[in-house]
């Protein structure tokens, strides 16, 4: 579903017949991963010549390879076709309350080197010049993954619809930081920024397999505050500001405890990492930075390894956050009626502990059966935000500028 909006008419008018062709055939290698010249035709609904010709365009403009050789019933097998990832990568940078996360990936987000870290400095022009140096060095011990493309940033916090802008960071403490130009000015690279979540609700559409839409989907981000990003029709909505989907910060009660953001009792003050660890060192409310050295001195994946060994403390925090998080996705559920939900975090750990007590809550809550709704946990392992970074270089390679 495309929505019908005059400026998006107007934008789509700038774009050639030719152009949208190419678009079209990069989003199904995407999707398909590899396809046969005559597959690729047949998806088209074009006859063979024209589609071998927007091929070739693609292959001579070095974002299509022709791979190995498919299956064929009879005759000769055909060579199959495949998005050209080889020789470039991007980095992918996931920026946390206390640590933040970098790597190099493929345009299509396979981690390139394993996953470095260092601590996130508060202050925004420190943190700029630290990521710098950081993204630099990165770069020069692997100039073997080709020429980098650009780099993606997930943000825990609101970025403006140009992705230049922090606009606010609640756990951080920033307002209307100008992040985006002096880190490409620092690097000589180009720079996506996004919200985390929204970035990770693109990597989902940027993942997708196969023939059929999705359908809509929602991604939930729980960590030191809780994001939501929603693909509908097949896109990321932002609304206006880029600011749709904040559901961390819908209240579940209006005298609870106080959120990063300055109100009481959003969603995301029950069930963050740092309530959870909270309610685990005996504090009904979270804490705001700086932590103190209770909170500060244990984990979420602590927590859960102690709920395992079958500290009853350790249990009822998570069973408390998992009823208040069941809750909360109520009103997702309520509000989009998506197909399905997944869930980042540290707390998808302790997703068979959880699972019943989250379903329970949402039971409670929405107006149709929420057994329907398909929930799906991302392990941690998955980096499911540093695929969403590298999704925001990625989409921009192969669905945007350099194709348009
Ligand atoms: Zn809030």
């Amino acid at each position: 579903m495309k929505r019908l909006h005059p400026r998006h008419l107007k934008v789509a008018t700038r774009k050639t017949p030719r152009a949208i062709n190419r678009e079209i055939v990069l989003n199904l290698l995407r999707s398909h991963r590899a396809v046969s010249r005559a597959d690729l035709a047949r998806l088209l609904g074009m006859q063979r010549s024209a589609a071998g010709r927007i091929v070739s365009d693609l292959i001579e403009r070095g974002l299509v390879r022709e791979g190995a050789t498919g299956a064929a019933d009879r005759g000769r097998k055909p060579t199959l076709l495949h998005l050209d990832s080889r020789g470039r990568c991007a980095v992918a940078v996931d920026v946390r309350l206390t640590r933040t996360y970098i790597v190099l990936t493929d345009l299509v987000g396979q981690e390139l080197t394993p996953v470095r870290s260092f601590a996130t400095d508060g202050e925004p022009q420190k943190f700029a010049a630290h990521l710098v140096g950081e993204i630099r060095r990165l770069l020069a011990e692997h100039p073997d993954t080709g020429r980098c493309l650009g780099v993606g940033i997930a943000f825990p916090g609101v970025v403006d619809r140009s992705g230049s802008v922090v606009v606010r960071a609640p756990a951080l403490g920033w307002r209307d930081v100008r992040l985006r130009d002096p880190l490409a000015a620092g690097l000589g690279l180009p720079v996506e920024m996004e919200n985390a979540a929204k970035a990770c609700a693109l990597a989902l559409i940027w993942s997708a397999r196969g023939d059929e839409p999705p359908g809509d989907l929602v991604f939930v981000s729980v960590s030191d505050g809780v994001g939501v990003g929603l693909v509908i029709g097949g896109e990321v909505l932002r609304g206006r500001n880029n600011t749709a989907g904040e559901f961390g910060h819908l209240p579940l009660s209006i005298d609870g405890p106080r959120c990063a953001c300055g109100a009481q009792g959003c969603w995301e003050a029950y069930v963050s990492n740092l309530a959870t660890l909270s309610r685990y060192v005996g504090n009904s409310r979270p804490p705001r930075p700086p932590l103190p050295a209770d909170v500060a001195r244990v984990t979420v994946e602590e927590v859960i390894a102690r709920a395992r060994r079958g500290d009853v403390k350790a249990v009822t925090a998570l069973l408390s956050t998992a009823r208040y998080f069941g809750i909360g996705l109520a009103s997702i559920v309520n509000a989009l009626d998506p197909a399905r939900i997944y869930i980042g975090g540290e707390i998808t750990a302790a997703w068979d502990l959880i699972e019943p007590t989250v379903r329970d809550g949402l039971a409670e809550h929405v107006l149709v059966s929420a057994a329907e709704t398909e929930i799906v946990p991302v392990a941690a392992e998955e980096h499911p935000r540093l695929r969403g970074a590298s999704a925001l270089v990625g989409a921009s390679v192969f669905a945007g500028a350099s194709v348009a």
